[in-house]
């Protein structure tokens, strides 16, 4: 199977977003063999999932359909990239969801972007930012999808729980989670 991980837009999502998150994740995941693609198509957001009360969409319910949209297309890894607010049970907002893989073929992972916008608080825009915020977030996502879960270092699978935590945070993996990744994706072989 070829190592790709797909960029799959949920919604109506800003091109631009999605080009520079691909060229900072085909840099980052290079030294893996992971290619990076954006697909053309866009899958739709459904009234169904949308919580009226809290005025956001279910998270799991998102995840679970784009998981189910890459399985049938027999990919390796998709992120869904999404601007609709998510939310789950246990948190009132998230940037993103990931399970930790059932088997190495295949991982799925959402993030929205959101709340990564300066503007989102009324703050004055700064693209420079938000590209880091995306791609952090993005990468920790796909960390879950190649087993890693949350790590207390200086490292990208740090929990975020708010901006503060999400710009403290590198764009990497500290030495424990770059090396279990590094055996993880090996052994996929
Ligand atoms: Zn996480
Ligand atoms: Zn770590």
């Amino acid at each position: 199977m070829k190592k790709i991980i797909y960029i799959q837009r949920i919604g109506d999502v800003d091109p631009g977003i999605l080009i520079v998150l691909k060229k900072n994740l085909k840099r980052f995941f290079k030294k893996y063999n992971i290619k990076v693609v954006i697909l053309p198509d866009q899958l739709p957001i459904l009234d169904s999932e949308h919580d009226s009360e809290e005025r956001k969409y279910d998270a799991i319910q998102v995840k679970k359909r784009l998981v189910t949209h890459g399985k049938n297309k027999n990919y390796y890894r998709i992120l869904g990239v999404t601007n609709i607010d998510i939310l789950t049970k246990a948190s009132k907002f998230l940037y993103g969801v990931a399970d930790l893989p059932k088997n190495k073929s295949f991982g799925g992972a959402l993030i929205s972007v959101i709340r990564l916008r300066e503007e989102f608080y009324r703050l004055t825009e700064n693209s420079a930012i938000f590209e880091q915020r995306v791609l952090k977030e993005a990468i920790h996502e796909l960390g879950h999808t190649f087993g890693l879960k949350h790590c207390e270092n200086l490292c990208v699978m740090r929990a975020s729980n708010s901006l503060v935590d999400t710009d403290r945070k590198p764009p990497k993996f500290c030495e424990d989670c770059a090396y279990r990744i590094d055996i993880f994706i090996d052994n996929s072989e």
